[in-house]
């Protein structure tokens, strides 16, 4: 399949979720990061607010800011993403594309960044991904040595996605069900 036929063939089956599969699932991804060595370590992690049925990790966000970690959120500038912490999860706007992004605080070094948790339309096993078709994941990731952790339900697996030679593959998928380490 090509890119654009995996979008569709994602954004359609998102809406087929329950709210409370929806809930049950996003859970279940949650518990599993907790498990993960890297986010047990890092003390700086860029999240992102769940747009349109992304796997909804946010509950971990006051668990991390409550031991004390750094926890930041991207905010689209031109055509690029940047870092910018936040200290709770008030103050978020819509901005670019309809994402929430917080509405102020200071911005941070990508090289400051332990963790990136990647939203994605879809992933396969080796880290691929495919995202809205705009590219910011893929320019953003190629300036970071922070961890990157792919984050979808179990039906956004694909076994090999098209790979262009400008796309940032993430180190490891997690789902409710799986762990994909990249080989
Ligand atoms: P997505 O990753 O969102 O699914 P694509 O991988 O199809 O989207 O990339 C979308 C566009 O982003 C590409 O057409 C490409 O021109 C642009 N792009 C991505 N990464 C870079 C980069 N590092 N430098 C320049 N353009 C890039
Ligand atoms: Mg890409």
């Amino acid at each position: 399949m090509v890119k654009e036929d995996i979008r569709r063939f994602v954004i359609d089956n998102r809406k087929a979720l329950s709210k409370e599969e929806y809930t049950e699932l996003s859970s279940k991804i949650r518990e599993r990061l907790c498990r993960i060595d890297k986010v047990k370590r890092g003390r700086c992690f860029l999240f992102y607010y769940p747009l349109k049925g992304e796997p909804d990790i946010l509950p971990l966000v006051q668990s991390l800011l409550m031991g004390g970690k750094c926890v930041a959120f991207p905010v689209v500038k031109g055509n690029e993403i940047k870092a910018v912490k936040v200290k709770s999860l008030s103050n978020f706007r819509k901005g670019a594309f309809g994402v929430y992004e917080p509405s102020c605080g200071e911005h941070i070094d990508e090289d400051r960044i332990d963790v990136v948790f990647v939203p994605g339309l879809a992933f396969d096993k080796d880290g691929f991904r495919v995202g809205f078709g705009k590219g910011f994941y893929d320019r953003f990731l190629r300036k970071v040595t922070a961890f990157k952790i792919g984050i979808a339900f179990d039906f956004q697996i694909f076994d090999r996605i098209p790979r262009d030679e400008w796309d940032v593959p993430v180190d490891i998928v997690v789902t409710p069900h799986h762990i994909f380490r990249r080989r």
